[in-house]
């Protein structure tokens, strides 16, 4: 696997998340943001507390695991499954590159979350 495109989608998702955010609060506000001019400084330098306050926190959860996906390339222990360090199917990987478990872990989970109620 191609850990350089895989750093570069997960770059540009995170872009993605904070360019829609900053959209939708331009609408609101009835005025642009002055994030745009640099995207890819202020994806990358986004430990930015008000970048990520400014998300609601289904995107801040999603910014979040896009980041840790980033750290666990840097540790070399991306695609390996945080529950049974089984690895991760490339195809899983490619639709939802932030997953951290394989998909045999996930539907243990979605179970287990499925029992409780
Ligand atoms: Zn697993």
């Amino acid at each position: 696997m191609n850990h350089d495109a895989i750093r570069e989608q997960l770059r540009t998702r995170i872009r993605e998340v904070l360019e829609r955010n900053a959209k939708i609060e331009g609408d609101l506000r009835r005025e642009r943001t002055p994030l745009e001019a640099d995207w890819d400084e202020n994806a990358i330098v986004l430990e930015n507390d008000q970048v990520l306050e400014a998300l609601d926190a289904d995107n801040r959860a999603l910014v979040a695991r896009l980041h840790t996906a980033l750290a666990r390339l840097d540790a070399g222990t991306y695609g390996r499954c945080v529950s049974c360090d089984g690895r991760i199917a490339a195809t899983r990987l490619q639709a939802m590159p932030e997953v951290t478990v394989c998909i045999d872990c996930a539907r243990e989970a979605e179970e287990s979350r499925g029992q409780r109620r």
